[in-house]
């Protein structure tokens, strides 16, 4: 068994907690169109985020 990323983990883009399970928003980069998840708690407070593929910066 491997402990390595797991590929179905999802994480908050912005504050990086894992939002599998949970009403996480989730979208497309509007750069590279990388799938993005955001936890409520951040999407709530509007906060920034950086894909981590193409290092878009956006609200
Ligand atoms: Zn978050
Ligand atoms: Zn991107």
């Amino acid at each position: 068994m491997s402990e390595s990323e797991a590929a179905t983990e999802q994480r908050c883009v912005t504050c990086g907690i894992n939002v599998t399970g949970t009403n996480a928003a989730t979208f497309g980069c509007p750069s590279c169109n990388h799938q993005l998840h955001r936890c409520p708690k951040c999407r709530k407070q509007s906060n920034p985020y950086d894909c981590p593929q193409c290092d878009f910066r956006g609200p």
